[in-house]
C-alpha cells in the first residue's frame, strides 16, 4: 500500500509536476500572507508599493490633470497624486459649481418677470437645499469626467497628500499613514504654494 503511494506521487511529480505544484501555490499565498502580516505588526501598515513615473503630476485641478494627459499622449507613464478629488478647486468648488449656483439664480430671476414673456405662474418660490443637491451633483458628474479621462489615458491616480522627500522622489500620505513612495524623472508641481508639499 505504502510503496504504491510512492509510486503514484513519485510518477505525478515526474510526470506532470502536478503534485510540485499544488503544493507550491498555497506554501507561496502562506508566505505573502505572513510577510503582510509581520509588515503590519512591526511597521502598522501594509508594506507600500514603490511606484516608478516619467512623469509624475502633482495636484489633479486643471492645471494638473491637463498636464497629465498631454504627457501621456506623448507616450510617457504618468501618475497623477491627488489629496481630495480629481479636478481641483475648479471642477469640485470654484468655476463649476458656483455656476450651477448662478444658474439657478438666473433662472429664478427670469421667472419673476416671466409675464413680459407672456408665461404666467402661481406663485414662485426656491428650495435652497435643492438647489444645493444639484450644484454638488454637477460637480461630482464633472470630477468623474476627469477620472474617465485618466483612465483612458492610462494615467494612474494615486489618491493622498504628496510630499517632496528628495530629488525626484516622493512619498505619498493617507490618515498619516505613508501608503507609496514614488520615483519620477520629470515632477510637475501643481499645488506649488502648498505648505504639505515640503513639510519635514
Ligand atoms: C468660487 C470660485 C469660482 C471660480 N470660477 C472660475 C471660473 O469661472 N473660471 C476660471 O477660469 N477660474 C475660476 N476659478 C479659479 C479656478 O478654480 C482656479 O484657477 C483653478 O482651480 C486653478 O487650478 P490649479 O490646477 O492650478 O489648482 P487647483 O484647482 O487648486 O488644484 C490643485 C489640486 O492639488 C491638490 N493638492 C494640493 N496639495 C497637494 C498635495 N500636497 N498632495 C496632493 N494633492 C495636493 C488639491 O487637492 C487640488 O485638487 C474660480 C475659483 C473659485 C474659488
Amino acid at each position: 500500500m505504502c510503496g504504491n503511494l510512492e509510486e503514484v506521487i513519485y510518477r505525478l511529480i515526474n510526470e506532470n509536476n502536478k503534485v510540485v505544484r499544488l503544493a507550491v501555490l498555497p506554501f507561496g499565498a502562506l508566505l505573502t500572507i505572513l510577510f503582510i502580516i509581520s509588515q503590519i505588526l512591526l511597521f502598522g501598515r501594509i508594506p507600500m508599493a514603490e511606484r516608478e513615473y516619467d512623469v509624475t503630476v502633482i495636484g489633479g485641478g486643471p492645471g494638473g490633470y491637463v498636464a497629465a494627459i498631454r504627457a501621456a499622449q506623448l507616450g510617457m507613464k504618468v501618475g497623477l497624486i491627488e489629496r481630495e478629488k480629481l479636478g481641483g478647486v475648479c471642477l469640485n468648488w470654484g468655476c463649476i459649481p458656483s455656476k450651477a449656483l448662478l444658474k439657478s439664480a438666473e433662472l429664478y430671476n427670469t421667472m419673476k418677470k416671466s409675464q413680459e414673456f407672456g408665461i404666467t405662474h402661481t406663485g414662485l418660490s426656491y428650495d435652497f437645499p435643492k438647489i444645493i443637491t444639484r450644484s454638488r451633483g454637477v460637480a461630482d458628474r464633472v470630477s468623474k469626467g476627469v477620472e474617465y479621462l485618466m483612465r483612458k489615458n492610462k494615467i494612474e491616480t494615486v489618491f493622498g497628500t504628496a510630499k517632496l522627500t528628495e530629488k525626484n522622489s516622493i512619498e505619498i500620505t493617507k490618515d498619516g499613514k505613508v501608503t507609496d513612495t514614488i520615483k519620477t524623472k520629470i515632477l510637475f508641481l501643481l499645488p506649488a504654494a502648498d505648505r504639505a508639499l515640503f513639510q519635514e
